[in-house]
């Protein structure tokens, strides 16, 4: 790992877009992260923007975002943000481990391995639900590509910070409606 920069492992979901919202999902939220807590909850852009930022004011020159290149998803929206911001002359460069599905469907688990070996500050697994045609898991569960990256960092000590799909509980309390003959009642 260079020194001075800051390895950002990126791992999430494939069916999931720009303007997914995502909230931490564990409680034990690193502390730097929460320093810009009214963006919470956040889209990716906004995610690696605050992150950015926060690792520029703790002293590091850059952050290296490391991802699996997968075309759609959390992997696509991410290099797409380190593409935008590298061009706009932040210190951010990008990392890209494909798959070699060449080799089978394990291919993902593989890179996966790769992917984590150079270690990392950190890691975001931004895992939406399995939408995985034919999976006879119990439900719900993750995506298993960015459940198995996640466990995979874990496992190699690098500190996972894992977001799940952001949803509201209720925008605006439904109106409690009672029955006529019980208004009857209370009018009486
Ligand atoms: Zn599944």
């Amino acid at each position: 790992m260079t020194a001075g920069v800051f390895r950002l492992v990126l791992t999430g979901s494939r069916n999931v877009d720009a303007d997914t919202l995502w909230a931490p999902s564990t409680e034990d939220v690193p502390e730097f992260l929460m320093a810009d807590a009214d963006l919470v909850p956040r889209t990716v852009d906004e995610l690696l923007d605050g992150t950015a930022r926060l690792v520029a004011q703790a002293g590091f020159r850059g952050l290296l975002l490391a991802h699996g290149a997968c075309p759609r998803g959390v992997d696509a929206l991410g290099d797409r943000w380190a593409r935008r911001r590298k061009a706009a002359g932040w210190p951010v460069d990008v990392d890209r481990f494909p798959a070699d599905w060449a080799d089978g469907k394990a291919a993902g688990f593989a890179r996966n391995r790769t992917l984590v070996k150079p270690g990392a500050h950190l890691c975001y697994a931004l895992i939406a639900e399995c939408a995985k045609r034919g999976c006879t898991k119990a439900r719900p569960h993750g995506s298993h590509g960015a459940t198995d990256c996640a466990r995979v960092a874990e496992g190699a000590d690098i500190p996972v910070q894992r977001f799940e799909v952001y949803t509201p509980v209720l925008a605006a309390p439904v109106p409690l409606t009672l029955p006529e003959h019980s208004k009857e009642t209370n009018h009486a």
